[in-house]
């Protein structure tokens, strides 16, 4: 009795979150030290301390009738403004609380803003490998998600394919650096050269190409390695933004839009998106984390545990001959199944008890993904088995 759109929905459910089920069962079976769960995304180190801090000054001193409140459908206007004023200071940008829009995390960004721009049949161009859940936020608007192969060589966008596929139809690009699955970060020289094939076909078709730039991970970079904030490139960019992993808050549900002034019809988008928040029936974003978020604009998690985790585990695997660059951003791993069908691979490496993704979850088969974000004691403790899974396979 489900609508025909949901079948496929279900059919193709995320296979990482059947595997986040699948390791909780494991861990029940064998004791959760002796499961290496790599398999989602979730923030292991704790928020920092100013997170408690706010939540308990906002409950203990603020109106609860205003905290636990409606407001505009956008996000209260204080918080927006002290957004808009943080990433100011932070990009030299000049955003003002109108550019901000407060959203149920990046997902629930990124179906704001489809909502907001996609006619059925347009299309949305993603660069493999890239998150998978990005088919199913362009398919809930009958988006098509056109896909540009990876360069298996950098892990950057493979910019001559692109500027091949992008047609009459592509309304959205989406860009995701830091990247989830390979922790690439896109360099100034990608993002130069990628805003100017837009610019060329915008002229071209006579249209107007919106580059999205999903930026959970924006601040875990390593190395000091800069991450170009996209809006000074290209004037049609859109940012999606979130607290998730910058603040390891991924169940409360916070992030923002930035609808910068210098985008195509920059006031019909943002009045849009204002309504498409509301009628998603998201209605606002979390009241009581908008105000949080606003406290902690220069908090941050602790960085420095992911990248000893980076490191462990991107050295451990190299010693034992497996191939893969090293991630400068976000918190995975992307390694070169060493059989081709990388199923083969993530089955052998359950019976170590290791949990992994699939590359195909990414649109990148013959690779896997491993989330680091795991505690140092899980990385070391997973060696042997990484160990008796290169002796079987290299
Ligand atoms: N975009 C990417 C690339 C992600 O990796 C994730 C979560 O893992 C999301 C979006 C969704 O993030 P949020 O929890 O803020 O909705």
């Amino acid at each position: 009795m489900i609508a025909d759109k949901m079948v496929n929905f279900v059919k193709n459910s995320s296979a990482i979150r059947a595997m986040f089920e699948e390791g909780k069962i494991m861990a029940e079976k064998y004791g959760a030290e002796n499961v290496y769960d790599f398999s989602l995304g979730n923030p292991n180190v704790a928020a920092p301390a100013e997170v408690k801090e706010a939540i308990i000054d906002i409950l203990d001193h603020e109106d609860p009738v205003v905290v636990h409140g409606y407001m505009n459908n956008s996000g209260y206007e204080d918080v927006r403004a002290a957004i808009a004023g943080s990433l100011n200071c932070k990009f030299g940008t000049a955003f003002r609380e109108e550019n901000i829009l407060m959203t149920v995390g990046a997902a629930g960004g990124m179906n704001v803003i489809f909502k907001t721009l996609l006619n059925p049949g347009d299309e949305v161009m993603v660069f493999a490998p890239y998150f998978g859940e990005y088919r199913s936020y362009a398919a809930n608007y009958d988006g098509v998600l056109v896909e540009v192969s990876p360069d298996t060589e950098t892990f950057q966008p493979n910019l001559e394919e692109f500027r091949e596929k992008i047609t009459q139809r592509t309304k959205a690009v989406i860009v995701n650096s830091p990247n989830n699955p390979t922790g690439v970060v896109y360099s100034e020289e990608t993002i130069h050269k990628l805003a100017g094939i837009l610019r060329e076909k915008q002229k071209e078709f006579g249209t107007e190409i919106y580059l999205i730039s999903d930026e959970p991970y924006r601040e875990l970079a390593y190395d000091g390695v800069q991450v170009p904030y996209l809006t000074k490139y290209y004037e049609n960019t859109i940012v999606g933004y979130s607290y998730s992993k910058s603040l390891s808050l991924p169940g409360e549900r916070i992030g923002y839009l930035v609808i910068p002034d210098e985008v195509a019809d920059s006031q019909d988008v943002i009045a849009a998106a204002n309504v498409a928040n509301r009628i998603l029936g998201y209605v606002n974003a979390p009241s009581l984390m908008q105000k949080v978020v606003a406290r902690c604009l220069d908090a941050e998690v602790d960085v420095p545990a992911y990248n000893k985790n980076r490191e462990a585990l991107y050295g451990g695997l190299k010693k034992l001959g497996f191939q893969c660059i090293k991630p400068e951003g976000a918190f995975y791993l992307f390694v070169k199944s060493p059989v081709a069908d990388e199923k083969v691979f993530c089955d052998a490496a359950k019976k170590h008890h290791i949990l992994i993704v699939p590359g195909s979850s990414f649109a990148c088969p013959g690779y896997v993904r491993i989330a680091y974000c795991v505690s140092y004691e899980t990385i070391m403790n997973s060696m042997p088995g990484f160990e008796a899974l290169a002796k079987e396979f290299l």
